[in-house]
């Protein structure tokens, strides 16, 4: 513990645990919407096919700001940056043990033979390697803390790296070690709810464990000339001396795979509050074809829990998931072959401009929302935000007055759950988005 003691911030303190190494607690009431740890990346990489979009060092992307131009380094022509700070950066954290090779290593045979997240990885790993060999000192607690990181429960076949000159033997030799690191610690770097690469954060892998029922979760901030930062932030009100925990994964992934991939990358059986109701619960895939007359027959009793009388303007969200108080007709609704159904066909109506159909199952997915994340949970956040722009839609098309009170529910309760997880990401994410529609119902409303 001696070794992060520095790095604690005042908001939590490690105690023991039970099973996990340690838990960290909240040290005093921590509000709904507080940051409760901010660590920039140690090191972190895109996915390929954000590359070419987004800065290798801010991961900003040019799509999001156009007057942003990402140039390729003329070295490698493989990274791209944004400016030459965010280069200079880039290049004095790694990139200049690896630039003149990186270009064949990626053409060459081992590389591309590599799946994609190993391809992931073997970057990852390189940059982290080049890191380690630069000893820079603003870096050396963040890789001591990575260091002391508990290992992949499982033997790992470790990819190939970026042959680097300047990296002795004693640091290779290390590298099986620091990649046995990398499946139960690292991160997806996400914008706005979608994953654009991978980092390495070795401060809150060392200091929060997971709970598929979090009281907190993960965003990240992506500023000019610096490292994507994570912020962790709570969502809902911490008690002093309660545990604060994010997702490591997916909570509506189906109890008995979220429990697999669990104990198979993490090596622990999760007993948080929604595992420990659906341990009891008959939950199965269904199939395709039965998705919606089960859908069909379960929705009325389903929208009973959830939204009682209905959607007004005074519907509060639920204190917890609602599936702890889930009747038992309707636990087969909470596998996830149902969701992905129907958030295919809501995508589908939406599209289609079937507005009628989307509202629907719109509305069901909300439902099941409700049941599986804690209210204040991003992804609710952003699925009510579309319900209320294809209520804006439907309003557009059809021109009753009435219509524009729905959106105007829809919009309020996605702005209430977003407010909490913030901006983080590109410019023009959920919130701004939000905020957008509001000025112009509010100029529609004027008329
Ligand atoms: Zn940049
Ligand atoms: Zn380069
Ligand atoms: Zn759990």
């Amino acid at each position: 513990m001696d070794a992060i003691a520095t790095d604690i911030p005042d908001t939590l303190k490690l105690v023991d645990h039970p099973t996990a190494r340690n838990a960290a607690v909240a040290t005093r009431e921590l509000p709904i919407g507080t940051v409760v740890l901010t660590e920039p990346v140690l090191t972190s990489v895109l996915f390929s096919y954000q590359t070419g979009r987004r800065c290798d060092y801010c991961n900003r992307s040019d799509q999001a700001e156009p007057e942003l131009r990402i140039r390729k380094c003329t070295g490698c022509e493989v990274q791209g940056y944004c400016g030459e700070l965010c280069q200079k950066r880039h290049w004095d954290s790694g990139h200049k043990l690896i630039c003149r090779v990186l270009f064949r290593f990626m053409m060459s045979d081992a590389c591309a033979a590599l799946p994609h997240d190993q391809e992931v990885d073997c970057r990852v790993l390189s940059q982290l390697v080049a890191e380690i060999a630069l000893q820079r000192p603003e870096s050396a607690a963040s890789i001591d803390i990575f260091e002391s990181l508990l290992p992949s429960p499982h033997g790992l076949e470790v990819p190939p790296i970026v042959p680097m000159r300047r990296v002795d033997h004693n640091l290779l030799s290390r590298v099986p070690t620091l990649y046995q690191r990398f499946p139960n610690n690292n991160h997806v770097v996400q914008n706005h709810l979608r994953g654009i690469g991978v980092a390495i954060l070795p401060l809150t892998s060392r200091l929060l464990n997971h709970s598929c029922s979090p009281n907190a979760v993960l965003r990240y901030i992506l500023s000019a000339s610096e490292k994507p930062r994570a912020e962790v932030v709570t969502i809902r009100e911490i008690s002093e001396g309660e545990e604060v925990s994010i997702p490591y994964l997916d909570p509506a992934i189906s109890y008995p795979e979220r429990q697999n991939r669990l104990k198979d990358t993490y090596g622990f059986d999760c007993s948080c509050k929604l595992c420990t109701v659906q341990s009891s619960m008959d939950i199965h895939p269904v199939d395709a074809t039965q998705v919606l007359p089960l859908v069909d027959l379960l929705d009325p009793m389903l929208c009973q829990l959830a939204f009682g009388e209905g959607i007004t303007i005074d519907f509060q969200l639920p204190e917890e998931q609602l599936c702890v108080r889930l009747p038992e007709d309707l636990q087969p609704l909470m596998d996830d072959s149902i969701l992905s159904v129907l958030t295919e066909r809501f995508r589908l109506a939406f599209r289609e401009r079937f507005f009628e159909a989307a509202m629907t199952v719109g509305k069901t997915i909300f439902a099941i929302y409700l049941c599986i994340y804690p209210p204040y949970y991003p992804q609710i956040g952003v699925h009510v935000l579309d319900m209320a722009q294809v209520a804006w839609e439907k309003y557009l098309n059809e021109k009753i007055r009435e219509n524009l009170d729905i959106v105007s529910i829809y919009l309020a309760i996605a702005r209430r759950i977003l407010d909490v997880y913030g901006r983080e990401g590109d410019s023009g994410g959920p919130l701004d988005e939000a905020n957008a529609l509001l000025g112009t119902i509010q100029s529609e409303e004027q008329k």
